[in-house]
């Protein structure tokens, strides 16, 4: 039998893209601007094609993609702007050339078209985007029939989402019914009105622990860990673990300055980056300050802030609950969305970005020489996870994956994390 390629067959196949899952999600621009600072925006060839018909000889300061390791990304400002950015914030291309001739990435933002493991396109959302983590503007679902066409074109014309294999864990094969219930599962979790945000977390990671504990049978569920679970102290080396983990998803964010670096500035900043990775591995003396962090704050400042308070605990639950839900129901922890890890190791990356934020919106709350976590300290905690878990370079997605992996082996480990650095009080 011929082997099936990019057929015409395949290019009619109807695109399904399913619908961003959450509900009571709004989003609209506001122009700040801070995506086209924050992202290093790979081209495709249609991308590439596009920018080749655009005449912006002797318009740009510098050249306007740079090649890194095979691959084209628009180039950068020396402080990590896009070189299309103009000096009020506004995209040339679009200023020039309308909003089509923009790449895509640039046109979806802060939406994004997930192609998944079992075949299907799903809608998620950006929330290194403020507008989205704050969910101001419009209700979402205004925006989806331009972005389904938008997708749909660039699509058809030659991407076909094919179903992949995916694993519970090395070697061992999962099911896609197997994964539709476990997530069913954790979404009854996350949303059940009776438990309160903490203790729906601590539930979900017990669960989760037993489960893959019992060798991913998905009837372990209905005998998982009860909220009623105690959950002992965190062992150091599990906090430092999860320092480990916010400084590779954290200092990411400032790779965008360094797409237009010689070899000797790439040299240098690698040499400064293990100095910081060094740092957040001993958790001692000052944090080292990464892209748009808090500065002059102790490690020790960190561990004695505490939880959100009354006044603010509903609203940081629910933008926690909503941050969680579209990861989880988007599948964008998955297979081929998510670096191509198994199942095992995107649930833990998942489940951690909780106590990951909880870590970095202390961070934000000492810089602040806050007592508590407020809700803006959440904020800018849920974009620098969002941006970094979204954007791993290779060399990170292996250090991640070893430490989540670390994390499984260590008894426990995870729930405690997700109930020592929640964000709201059990
Ligand atoms: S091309 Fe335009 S929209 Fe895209 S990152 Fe650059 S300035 Fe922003």
């Amino acid at each position: 039998m011929p082997k099936r390629t990019n057929s015409s067959a395949d290019r009619r196949t109807p695109l399904t893209i399913q619908g961003s899952p959450v509900a009571h999600q709004c989003y609209s621009c506001d122009g700040c601007g801070t995506c086209c600072r924050h992202f290093v925006v790979e081209l495709d060839a249609a991308d590439q094609r596009l920018l080749d018909r655009q005449d912006w000889s002797d318009q740009l300061p510098h050249r306007p993609t740079v090649i890194r390791d095979g691959r084209v990304y628009l180039n950068k400002t020396a402080d990590g702007a896009c070189e299309f950015l103009d000096d009020e914030n506004q995209c040339r291309i679009h200023a020039r050339y309308g909003v089509d001739a923009k790449p895509l990435t640039c046109q979806l933002y802060p939406f994004e078209i997930v192609p998944c493991s079992d075949g299907q396109f799903r809608m998620s959302l950006r929330f290194d985007c403020h507008a989205v983590t704050e969910s101001v503007g419009d209700p979402i679902q205004t925006s989806w029939p331009g972005i389904r066409l938008l997708a749909k074109a660039r699509y058809l014309l030659g991407m076909h989402c094919s179903p992949e294999a995916v694993f519970w864990a090395e070697g061992t094969p999962a099911q896609h019914a197997q994964i539709d219930l476990l997530v069913s599962r954790c979404d009854a979790i996350l949303t059940a009105a009776d438990l309160a945000w903490s203790a729906r977390l601590a539930l979900l990671a017990g669960t989760i622990e037993s489960f893959i504990r019992s060798e991913f049978t998905v009837g372990a569920l209905d005998s998982a860990a009860s909220v009623e679970t105690e959950y002992g102290s965190v062992a150091s080396s599990d906090v430092q673990l999860l320092r480990g983990l916010v400084y590779a998803v954290g200092d990411y964010v400032s790779f965008a300055g360094q797409v237009q670096a010689s070899m000797w500035g790439r040299v240098s900043s690698a040499l400064r980056h293990a100095g910081k990775a060094r740092a957040f591995q001993r958790g001692t003396g000052l944090v080292p300050a990464l892209h748009g962090s808090p500065t002059a704050v102790q490690f020790a400042d960190i561990d004695v802030i505490r939880q959100a308070r009354d006044g603010c605990a509903a609203e940081v639950a629910e933008m926690m609950t909503r941050w969680m839900r579209t990861w989880l129901l988007s599948r964008a922890w998955l297979g081929r969305a998510c670096h191509g890890w198994s199942v095992q190791t995107g649930l833990a990356a998942w489940l951690m970005m909780a106590p990951m934020a909880g870590w970095v919106a202390r961070w934000f709350a000492a810089g602040e020489r806050r007592a508590h976590i407020e809700r803006d300290d959440l904020v800018q905690a849920i974009r620098m996870v969002d941006h970094g878990l979204h954007m791993l370079p290779p060399l990170r997605q292996v250090t991640v994956e070893r430490r989540l992996m670390h994390l499984w082996r260590s008894d426990g480990a995870i729930p405690k994390l997700c109930a020592r650095y929640g964000v709201v009080d059990l």
